[in-house]
């Protein structure tokens, strides 16, 4: 108990300072603005989850926390479903940490994410990844799912709802398996405007969240 203590106080000091990092901004790819901080991660890094998006959206570039959005509402009421906390059981954060958004264009539309930007921000991943050291991680979206598994014909939906893994590098330079539940992105659900089409997508959803909880609470550390 002592020792997960000590383990669970260093995580949390070491996300810290990852974060203190970005303070004045990131100049790594094309999604650097003085409008466009970096937003990190929300909920606890001590947590088992680790739940990975696409990219920060308009409320959470105004608000400065990832998934406040539609989206990021429409997730916590599935987790909330499955008796999971957003906020004390996992830890939230996306594969670019800047909204890639056109600033020079008056309607100020998201766009999904460039590869070039997804290749600059994919080590900040990697490194969250090792603070946060999750016994289960959550791929949310194809995006996602795609860097994660570092293919990008990998299919959602050949996977959704199902466990893959992600290969991590430790400290020995070893290859370690991490188990990966893929969801879809809840955006992608929103998306979705034939109502009959979006129950039915969400009533799918909450089964297999349901069965990724039962596992997970097969995964658990400490
Ligand atoms: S998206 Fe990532 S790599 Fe690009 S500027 Fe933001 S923090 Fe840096």
């Amino acid at each position: 108990m002592k020792e997960c203590f000590f383990k669970q106080a260093t995580q949390t000091s070491v996300m810290h300072n990852f974060v203190d990092a970005f303070t004045s901004g990131c100049t790594r790819c094309t999604l650097s603005d003085s409008d466009n901080l970096p937003i990190i991660y929300k909920g606890n890094p001590e947590s088992d989850i680790l739940l990975i998006g696409e990219a920060p959206g308009k409320v959470e570039q105004e608000e400065g926390i990832p998934f406040v959005g539609p989206a990021g509402q429409l997730l916590e009421k599935i987790m909330t479903a499955i008796d999971i906390d957003i906020q004390k059981d996992m830890c939230i954060s996306n594969c670019v940490y800047c909204r890639p958004v056109d600033f020079s264009n008056s309607n100020k539309q998201n766009y999904t994410p460039k590869e070039d930007q997804l290749v600059a921000c994919y080590p900040f991943v990697e490194n969250l990844i090792r603070i946060v050291k999750p016994k289960v991680i959550i791929a949310c979206g194809r995006i996602a799912l795609q860097q994660l598994t570092k293919d990008n014909s990998t299919k959602i939906s050949t996977l959704e709802g199902k466990w893959t893994s992600y290969t991590k590098v430790n400290e020995r330079n070893i290859d370690q398996e991490i188990p990966m539940f893929v969801m879809v992105h809840p955006a992608a659900i929103l998306y979705i405007k034939e109502n009959d089409k979006q129950i039915e997508k969400k009533k799918q959803v909450w089964t297999y969240m349901k069965e990724f909880r039962d596992s997970w609470k097969g995964k658990r550390k400490c």
